[in-house]
């Protein structure tokens, strides 16, 4: 059912709203289509957090959305969407307009599928979208707005709101829970998660992040959360690695452990986080953890490759240690551990070439902070990824692994200038 809820109810601070989704969503309605701030913006708003993104939903094509704008694309093949940009440069921010979906259910998902003998006109003519081959494309299916509420995983994510009007079109009683603070799963939560096993790592993230402002999660929709667990053995690993990186570095990483402990999802979702959650209490990894939470929140950017860095280094190591120990060389054996690492931890996520390259820089700086004679020192902070190193370097020191005077050492002669750096050598011996 419907529901139109007006601003005496809601309280959405206007301040709040990104002037440049007010400018799409106005464009649209000028044109004489229905446009709306949609999903985890109005969620935020609602929880008087200022979105950290905006997205708009109507019910003009990605065509015709794209035509209106000066610099609007469309992107991605299987779901069309169009991004229409603001601003320049660094300063430039993207608003990401998507067109209703309809609600698909398996079954009829599958008769559409089998339906491809079906001309691409007659198809578009059904407001479906194909591709080149005239297959239809999952997801892609254009309907009414009630269905695009209908597909989106927790009611306080289906919201849609009017910055015009000022109304939130709530279908699935999303206002009530927001004011109760419960995240619960739109429909059956068992069915939910077989459609899109992803939608168990999206409760964990938002369990997460919302239980700082005092959500619960609802028992109907935590219950069967561990028994689909497995259905994610299914999702392709570079969705598994990317929904992974959500949970940690979107500001919530050390309550996405304790949620996931929690649910009873400690282990195996994914073979990388499940070792993240069981070192989550060593000093090193949690002071890690903490750092990326602390780094998040104040705006500040962080790689993913520091993080797994800090996680990853005590198999690094150990086996390095074990290699020193069989009398191998330092270098090709620190090289040789680090390969070991990535075979056994990282496996073949494609396209994290530059993800292990960066990694792989951090742990060989490692060992070159003790180096501080020659020139070493100035070849040190001339590398791309000095800071990286340092800052790892920097945590280890917190932790008691090196000691504080070497840290503060390095600190100090970045920040020198020639003369003080060439007295920074002579110091040590
Ligand atoms: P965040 O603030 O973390 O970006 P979000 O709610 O905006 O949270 P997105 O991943 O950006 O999350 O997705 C935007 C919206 O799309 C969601 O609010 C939800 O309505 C819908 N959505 C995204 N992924 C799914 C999914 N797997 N199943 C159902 N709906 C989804
Ligand atoms: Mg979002």
């Amino acid at each position: 059912k419907r529901e139109e809820v007006p601003v005496e109810v809601h309280h959405i601070d206007p301040k709040l709203v990104d002037r440049r989704a007010i400018d799409v969503c106005s464009t649209l309605k000028e044109a004489g289509f229905e446009a709306y701030i949609v999903g985890g913006a109005v969620r935020d708003l609602l929880l008087g957090l200022r979105p950290k993104d905006f997205d708009v939903a109507t019910n003009a094509t990605p065509e015709q959305v794209k035509n209106l704008f000066r610099r609007a694309f469309i992107i991605g093949r299987r779901f069309r969407i169009v991004h229409v940009v603001y601003g320049r440069g660094r300063e430039n921010e993207v608003i990401e307009v998507t067109t209703f979906r309809a609600f698909l259910d398996s079954s009829k998902a599958e008769q559409v599928q089998g339906n491809e003998k079906t001309s691409k006109a007659a198809l578009a003519g059904m407001k479906l979208a194909v591709d080149e081959s005239g297959r239809v494309l999952r997801d892609n299916v254009w309907g009414p707005q009630n269905e695009d509420a209908a597909r989106r995983d927790f009611t306080v994510n289906a919201m849609y709101y009017d910055p015009q009007t000022q109304i939130v079109v709530d279908y699935h009683k999303g206002i009530r829970d927001a004011q109760k603070l419960v995240l619960r799963m739109i429909g059956d939560p068992t069915t939910r998660y077989r459609e899109d096993p992803v939608r168990i790592i999206r409760a964990v993230r938002f369990a997460a992040k919302l239980s700082k402002k005092g959500f619960t999660i609802d028992p109907k929709t935590a219950k069967p959360l561990v028994e689909c667990a497995q259905l994610l053995q299914e999702v392709p690993q570079s969705r598994m690695f990317d929904e992974m990186l959500k949970l940690l570095q979107t500001g919530h990483a050390l309550a996405s452990v304790e949620q996931l402990r929690k649910l009873g999802l400690a282990k195996g979702i994914y073979p990388l986080l499940d070792v993240v959650v069981e070192r989550a209490d060593l000093p090193f990894v949690q002071a890690a953890l903490m750092d990326t939470d602390r780094r998040v929140g104040e705006g500040k950017s962080v790689a993913p490759s520091f993080l797994l860095a800090c996680v990853l280094w005590q198999d690094v190591k150990a086996g390095w240690d074990a290699r020193l120990d069989r009398g191998e060389h330092p270098f090709p054996a620190l090289q040789d551990a680090i390969d070991e690492v990535f075979n056994l931890r990282i496996g073949d996520v494609s396209g994290r070439g530059k993800l292990a390259a960066d990694m792989r820089e951090i742990w060989v700086m490692q060992p070159r902070f003790e180096k501080r004679t020659g020139s070493t020192p100035f070849g040190m902070i001339a590398q791309v990824r000095f800071r990286a190193g340092f800052d790892f370097l920097r945590l280890r020191a917190d932790v008691g692994e090196v000691d504080e005077m070497l840290a503060n050492w390095w600190q100090e002669f970045q920040q020198a200038d020639e003369a003080r750096r060439e007295d920074l050598i002579a110091q040590v011996r």
